[in-house]
């Protein structure tokens, strides 16, 4: 049922989390297995399935994802940067179907993507 992803259990207080921010339209928590030293997960605060699925009445809730992942940056001292993702259906590896920005950092992230053999474009 699109109202009963694993992260609006978690806005709704039904499963616990470790909650950094939250306001009248995102929550963002740490992640369950980090990937880095932070790894917090930014969420609307009801369900958005995909970034395929977003449209213009989502604008506000998405420029929220965004101001607060740098009010959760600076909360973790990430002065020297970090990383947003969004991946996006199954060739994206999106696994919860609840839209969400990955912020990712506390140490060097390297490359975005390891590079594949040649003949890839190097991309
Ligand atoms: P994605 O592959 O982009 O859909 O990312 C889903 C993320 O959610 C993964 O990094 C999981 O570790 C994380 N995750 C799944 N369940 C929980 C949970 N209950 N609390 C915190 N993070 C979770």
């Amino acid at each position: 049922m699109a109202n009963d992803t694993v992260f609006m259990k978690i806005v709704r207080g039904e499963i616990p989390a470790d909650i950094v921010y939250r306001d009248e339209m995102v929550t963002a928590f740490r992640d369950l297995h980090p990937q880095a030293p932070v790894h917090v997960l930014i969420v609307p605060n009801h369900v958005i399935p995909s970034a395929a699925d977003v449209g213009p009445e989502d604008e506000a809730t998405l420029g929220r994802l965004f101001t607060a992942a740098r009010r959760v940056a600076e909360q973790e001292g990430l002065e020297d940067g970090y990383r947003l993702i969004v991946n996006c259906k199954a060739h994206g590896g999106q696994e919860v179907d609840h839209l969400h920005l990955h912020l990712l950092g506390g140490e060097p992230l390297g490359p975005m993507r390891s590079r594949r053999g040649s003949g890839s474009g190097g991309r």
